[in-house]
């Protein structure tokens, strides 16, 4: 004979599952310094930032380094600088916290793709292909200042969160991300941007381009670097769009019109911005 659920314990049972559902929402709820945008990221960095360093690591075994010593540097330059840039923002703010298991790399690599990207936790590359179009110093502060505010906003955490919550529902996140199998891998992988390596591509969406931009313009301005020069930047970047084969940076990064418009209206305010945290 098969039990009968008693249809009181099975209203109770939906009630639990609801309140858990609520509170992980309710605690899964989190603000985006710099801008204050509130974004649903359950994904804590202790668990995401170890599988990014590993997930890095591998990425550079399996790529060659740039040999062009010159632009090697270059970018671990302009890195720093951000970075330096970040750490004066948050000191103001009081929130030295919030980087503090970051472990910040930045890689030149030899590819001719025009593509850079930051892992969540500071894991930065920049592929050979973009030089030329970063033409200098604030190009590459650009570039790098843009993929860098995207870790720094938790987008892919985001990204994740959203995904998770339409695949898995809320309840299984903790049971799913405990066994990393290789669907879990990709899902991962495809948050983070680097789909194009699995074959799967999923843009972040607009929302989260034109707030990377705009941290990153920020911190390049407070770096030191002209924001007009981004405008220049994107405007070349446009300019290839316009051929045969988009550059890669691209087919994850729409919307060009839009997003010049916006970095012209957010120059004079993230000079003012930056004026204050000299
Ligand atoms: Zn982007």
């Amino acid at each position: 004979m098969l039990a009968r659920v008693d249809p009181k314990m099975h209203i109770m049972a939906k009630r639990i599952f609801m309140f858990f559902l609520v509170l992980v929402l309710a605690t899964a709820c989190k603000t985006v310094p710099f801008t204050g945008r509130k974004q649903l990221n359950f994904m804590p960095n202790s668990q995401l930032f170890p599988m990014a360093f590993a997930q890095y690591e591998k990425f550079l075994k399996e790529h060659q380094l740039s040999s062009n010593q010159q632009d090697a540097r270059r970018v671990k330059q302009v890195g720093h600088r951000i970075v330096d840039a970040l750490n004066r923002y948050l000191r103001k703010h009081h929130r030295e916290d919030y980087v503090k298991d970051y472990k910040w790399e930045f890689n030149l690599v030899k590819d001719p793709q025009k593509n850079a990207w930051c892992m969540p936790g500071g894991k930065v590359v920049v592929y050979e292909g973009i030089m030329d179009v970063c033409q200098n110093d604030a190009g590459l502060a650009t570039v790098m200042g843009h993929e860098i505010s995207h870790a720094l906003a938790n987008h892919g955490g985001e990204r994740m969160s959203q995904g998770l919550i339409q695949q898995l529902g809320a309840i299984g996140v903790n049971v799913a991300t405990q066994n990393k199998t290789e669907k879990e891998r990709i899902l991962w992988m495809t948050a983070y941007g680097l789909g194009s390596q699995v074959g799967v591509l999923l843009p972040f969406s607009r929302k989260q381009e034109s707030e990377a931009d705009e941290i990153g313009l920020l911190l390049m301005t407070m770096a030191g670097y002209d924001p007009n020069e981004a405008l220049k930047f994107w405007e070349r970047m446009e300019k290839m769009a316009g051929g045969a084969a988009p550059p890669e940076i691209l087919s994850t990064h729409p919307a060009h019109k839009t997003r010049i418009a916006n970095i012209r209206r957010l120059i004079p305010i993230v000079k003012k911005k930056a004026a204050k945290y000299k």
